[in-house]
């Protein structure tokens, strides 16, 4: 949380005409408009909590099936946990979809929760409080962080500085990936 994984996400898939699917934008667009996903994303995501992963895996397997592009698409904030991630394995199995690289930006922890609390000013996000933030982070570490070792043993881990100019992150993703 709060590494700018968003930010580059947004480049990205402009520059490369490709995608981009945010699950945490998608949940913050239902919980606006009140549906019943945006309900029970609303429980969770105001505590700081991960949404249940069948829910998650239930918008992705809808957003990537009704996607019919073959340029490809780039996941932000997705898969989050283990299970998300065998989840997805499986669908990407079924629609015959690769992974090509999974992005690690990394940065000090002090410095992403100074970020947050700076963004939350403007955010009017309802998850960026000083004890939500700090709760994300370790919820993070707890159940998003074995993800590196998983990504890691497929071969297509990319660890990436996240602190820096915003071009430069920019570059040197793409450095990477293209
Ligand atoms: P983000 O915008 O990616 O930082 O996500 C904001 C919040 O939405 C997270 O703290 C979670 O509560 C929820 N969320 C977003 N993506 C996921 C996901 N893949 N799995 C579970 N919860 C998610």
């Amino acid at each position: 949380p709060g590494v700018g994984k968003g930010t580059q996400a947004k480049i990205l898939s402009k520059m490369l005409n490709v995608r981009h699917l945010s699950t945490g934008e998608i949940l913050r667009d239902e919980i606006k408009k009140n549906t019943k996903i945006g309900k029970i994303a609303k429980s969770f995501i105001d505590y700081g909590n991960l949404v249940p992963d069948d829910l998650i895996l239930n918008i992705i397997s809808e957003e990537i099936s009704a996607q019919i592009s073959n340029k490809g698409y780039l996941l932000d904030g997705f898969p989050r946990t283990i299970p998300q991630a065998t989840g997805f394995d499986n669908l990407l199995n079924k629609i015959n979809h690769n992974l090509n690289a999974a992005i690690n930006l990394t940065a000090n922890e002090d410095e992403l929760i100074k970020r947050i609390l700076e963004r939350g000013k403007f955010s009017g996000r309802s998850d960026e409080s000083v004890n939500i933030v700090r709760k994300r982070q370790k919820i993070y570490w707890a159940q998003t962080a074995p993800l590196i070792k998983y990504y890691k043993g497929k071969n297509i881990l990319k660890n990436i500085d996240g602190i820096g100019k915003v071009e430069e992150i920019t570059k040197n993703i793409l450095e990477i990936i293209c």
